[in-house]
């Protein structure tokens, strides 16, 4: 069996490695358009201790390490601080991505510089076309199976699976030297919410270990005017680098699967409710994709019934993730469960601010309450 995967991001990767790992797939090849993996970069690189736990490479790339959040409200009052049960890290994610990349190098064919330009599916096979300067394409029979991890750009799950995230705000954050990086809590990681910095989501500001700032925010509109506004607020002496992109806060679709294309990452979704992170998903359905294709694989299906069983499989955990988040998150608002709710949120084994993006106003009433239960 051949697997070829689009995209070499975290989902990319940690879905090649476990593929390898069950020993039961003799090709691996991902295609990336980019120059080199892990560029450029988006992401805030926030993660939980699961995700090191999953990804052991990312113990050493760690920025910095947090036991609290301080949440600050309109006018830069501090409306809670939250106690994490356990460690929360800034990760640098292009580094944990080219360590990743290096230990796959030997079992699998990584082609950078080498963008996918279509996926034609036909009844028995799969044809790839790659960009010109790759000069060939590639053609797949239905015991093969392409995985899709293009990202956010979603064009391939819009041409193939018609969906597309609906809800999404732009996320841009800088690195900068910065005046009062030395009044901040080393272990602490900043969130404002605050309408002049963002309109439909947080902004934040996280020191890391190098005497470094991490500040950013997410939004819809004047996004420039805003990054500004919110970058003049930590005093930068030196701006180091600007990076970003887009923050999905959408659901996974039901099918993400078409044939023997199986989708998987930020293409349809597959992010924490509400913060739209990906990262530990990422790492959590590359490990479950990694035990379908190895219990469903030794009964040699062909590429297609297994691209079905292991989109199931991936869906599953997925949707219930999310509307577990999603239905906890309703009964703290309106529901005089609002107790047990927090308590059951309290055991979740992934952060999930407890901000909703649209009512965050309402929400500061009751955030000291919660930050009480998740201490
Ligand atoms: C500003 C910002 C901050 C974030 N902060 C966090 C955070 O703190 N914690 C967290 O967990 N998550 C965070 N996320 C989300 C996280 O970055 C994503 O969920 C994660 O990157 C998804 O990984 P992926 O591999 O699916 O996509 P990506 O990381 O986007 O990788 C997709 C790869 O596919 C390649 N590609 C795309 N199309 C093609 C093609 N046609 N041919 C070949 N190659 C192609 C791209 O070049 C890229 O390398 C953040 C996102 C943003 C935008």
């Amino acid at each position: 069996m051949h697997v070829v995967i689009i995209g070499a991001g975290i989902a990319g990767l940690l879905a090649a490695r476990e593929i390898i790992n069950t020993g039961v797939v003799s090709n691996v090849t991902i295609f990336e358009e980019d120059s080199s993996i892990g560029k450029p970069e988006h992401c805030t690189g926030i993660v939980s201790e699961n995700f090191l736990r999953l990804v052991p490479e990312a113990r050493d790339c760690i920025l910095g390490k947090y036991k609290y959040m301080e949440i600050i409200g309109k006018d830069f009052k501090t409306i809670a601080e939250l106690k994490f049960r356990n460690y929360i890290y800034m990760i640098d994610r292009a580094a944990v991505e080219q360590k990743v990349a290096e230990k796959i190098l030997d079992k699998a064919l990584i082609l950078t510089r080498t963008k996918v330009t279509d996926i034609l599916v036909h009844k028995d096979s799969v044809k790839i076309i790659l960009s010109e300067q790759s000069k060939y394409s590639q053609s797949l029979s239905k015991q093969d199976i392409v995985i899709v991890c293009e990202g956010a750009r979603q064009y391939f799950a819009r041409k193939l699976l018609g969906f597309s995230s609906r809800k999404y705000v732009y996320g841009i954050q800088c690195d900068c030297k910065s005046y009062i990086r030395k009044e901040m809590h080393e272990d602490t990681i900043y969130i404002l919410y605050d309408r002049k910095f963002s309109d439909l989501y947080f902004s934040w500001i996280v020191p890391q270990d190098n005497d470094i700032v991490r500040v950013g925010l997410g939004a819809h509109k004047l996004l420039k005017q805003r990054f500004e506004m919110l970058t003049r607020l930590v005093k930068p002496i030196k701006v180091l680098k600007v990076f970003g992109g887009k923050i999905l806060l959408d659901k996974c679709p039901d099918k993400i699967y078409v044939k023997n294309v199986l989708f998987m990452g930020d293409s349809v979704n597959f992010i924490k409710p509400m913060t739209g992170g990906g990262n530990s998903i990422c790492a959590f359905t590359a490990r479950i994709l990694g035990k379908c294709i190895s219990n469903f694989g030794k009964y040699y299906l062909d590429g297609v019934s297994l691209a079905r069983l292991c989109a199931i499989s991936l869906v599953r955990f997925v949707r219930s993730l999310q509307h577990g988040a999603d239905t906890l998150y309703d009964l703290i608002m309106r529901s005089t469960l609002r107790d047990v709710a927090l308590d059951l949120l309290s055991c979740f084994r992934f952060v999930i601010p407890v901000f909703d993006i649209q009512d965050f106003d309402i929400q500061a009433r009751y955030v000291e309450k919660i930050s009480v239960r998740i201490i």
